[in-house]
């Protein structure tokens, strides 16, 4: 393709996208398409000769299109959102087009300067701990996902002990997301030496009982070594009390990782800054900004207090990447973060994002959502037989019918085939509930409103068959 032909045809795909975001609203939000309708669609092999670009843009409107749940409707309530916005998507525009690769400083200074310096700046947007900060012994870097960050953080843990891995036990709630299961399970930890505790009326995890499972543990001759806290459980929005289990952590020695995924953006409010209170005693932490800081996937920032102890445990130095600016010891290469090598310039949709907004119109944002999740929670209270299932604390609202599961997943599943809205639900003290995830940039009140109208609508349909 020729500059000006690229010139052309990028001009024609962001109209493109632009126009799919406008419409997106018309859109059924869960594809309704069955298994194996897409690729009934794709010819069986691929073209030999190159097809016209005009063919390819119609193809995302024919094929594509209809295969899609959109996650950018404003009727999209399901799971957690992931946020997008114009700078962001211009961001990766610029990063597709640089095509660097920042696994070391030399390959790249910019890549890296520029991702050290917008995870400083976010310490002091969210008024997280200044130990994280890069001019510390700590410092940030963008993770694909919280996942990773999770298995990163318990193998630094893991590296700093030297000690037999069949001994190693990791801790968490019983509502932690599955990401932390998976990463003791990467990093060799044994089943039965990951231990979930449990969590009191507001699903959050109990000290107490933490602290009587590390004691017996140390006792049976085994070594507590991670505990894994969260900040915005996924099932029901749990805010882990960090400064109880940060001090129970201390004293055992043990590494304390806090998952904030999905609501660590919401202290960029002043008002919401106590969802961290405690986490000055952690080792590592992260947040998604591909969630609730309209910066697209992917984009975790992950904060060690020792940054030392993360390079030591993934550091490898082979001949080929020896370079003078890493043997100097003055640069950070970003590939000792890391599992992978490779890394693209992913702080580029961040620093766009940060720098169209502002911290004021990204506040904006979450107390629209948080203001619209009370508004819902309020309508649920208010509603004879519907019932809050935990009063939300920020903008994922927990509820359910109270005739019990069958029909909560009637009213759930006919919803959903509707195409109108997308819930999802969990399970909350072995009972199906609803989920209201309130977190797309697009979504406003009547949307809300809109949703309410159709779940009570629903339930009353189902009701009275
Ligand atoms: N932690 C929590 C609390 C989450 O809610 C999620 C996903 O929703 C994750 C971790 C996993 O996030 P990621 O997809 O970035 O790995």
């Amino acid at each position: 393709m020729s500059s000006d032909e690229f010139r052309h045809w990028g001009y024609q795909t962001i109209d493109w996208i632009a126009n799919y975001l406008e419409t997106v609203e018309q859109l059924p939000v869960l594809s309704q398409l069955e298994p194996g309708d897409i690729r009934a669609k794709l010819p069986e092999t691929a073209p030999v000769k190159g097809e016209s670009f005009a063919d390819i843009l119609q193809d995302l409107d024919k094929i594509i299109v209809p295969g899609l749940t959109n996650w950018q409707s404003p009727n999209f309530f399901a799971f957690f959102p992931t946020g997008i916005s114009a700078p962001s998507i211009l961001g990766e525009l610029v990063s597709a087009g640089l095509g660097v690769q920042g696994m070391l400083w030399a390959t790249s200074p910019a890549c890296t300067e520029l991702e050290t310096h917008v995870l400083d700046w976010l310490i002091d947007m969210l008024k997280l701990p200044s130990q994280f900060k890069s001019s510390t012994t700590g410092g940030g870097v963008i993770q694909d996902s919280a996942s990773s960050a999770s298995l990163v953080a318990l193998i630094a843990a893991r590296e700093q002990l030297k000690a037999d891995i069949n001994q190693l036990v990791v801790y968490t709630s019983t509502q932690a997301h599955s990401s932390i299961e998976k990463a003791a399970r990467v990093a060799g930890i044994k089943q039965e030496n990951l231990h979930l505790i449990e969590v009191d009326a507001d699903y959050r995890m109990c000290p107490e009982l933490l602290q009587q499972q590390i004691v017996r543990d140390i006792k049976s001759g085994l070594i507590p070594f991670y505990i894994a806290a969260t900040v915005g459980t996924t099932s029901s929005h749990a805010i882990d009390p960090l400064t109880e289990i940060g001090a129970i952590a201390q004293v055992h020695n043990i590494w304390l990782h806090v998952d904030g995924a999905m609501s660590g953006t919401a202290a960029i409010c002043p008002e919401y800054q106590w969802i961290h209170q405690g986490l000055e005693l952690a080792d590592s932490y992260c947040f998604n900004p591909h969630k609730w800081m309209l910066t697209n996937f992917d984009c975790t920032c992950f904060y060690v207090k020792d940054r030392a102890k993360l390079i030591h445990a993934l550091s490898i130095m082979p001949e080929f990447l020896k370079n003078q600016a890493s043997t100097s010891g003055k640069v950070i290469d970003y590939r000792d973060w890391q599992i992978s090598l490779g890394r693209r310039f992913r702080s580029l949709k961040l620093w766009f994002v940060i720098r169209h907004y502002g911290i004021e119109g990204l506040q904006y944002y979450i107390s629209k959502h948080i203001a619209l999740a009370q508004e819902f929670a309020e309508c649920v209270k208010s509603h004879p037989r519907f019932e809050l299932v935990v009063n939300p604390p920020l903008n994922l609202v927990c509820f359910r019918h109270k005739l019990g599961d069958a029909i909560n997943e009637k009213i759930i599943n006919n919803i959903n085939s509707s195409g109108k809205i997308y819930l999802t639900s969990t399970k909350l003290e072995q009972k199906l509930t609803l989920r209201m995830s309130i977190g797309q940039a697009t979504t406003d009140k009547i949307h809300v409103k809109q949703a309410w109208q159709l779940i009570c609508k629903t339930a009353e349909e189902i009701e009275n068959n």
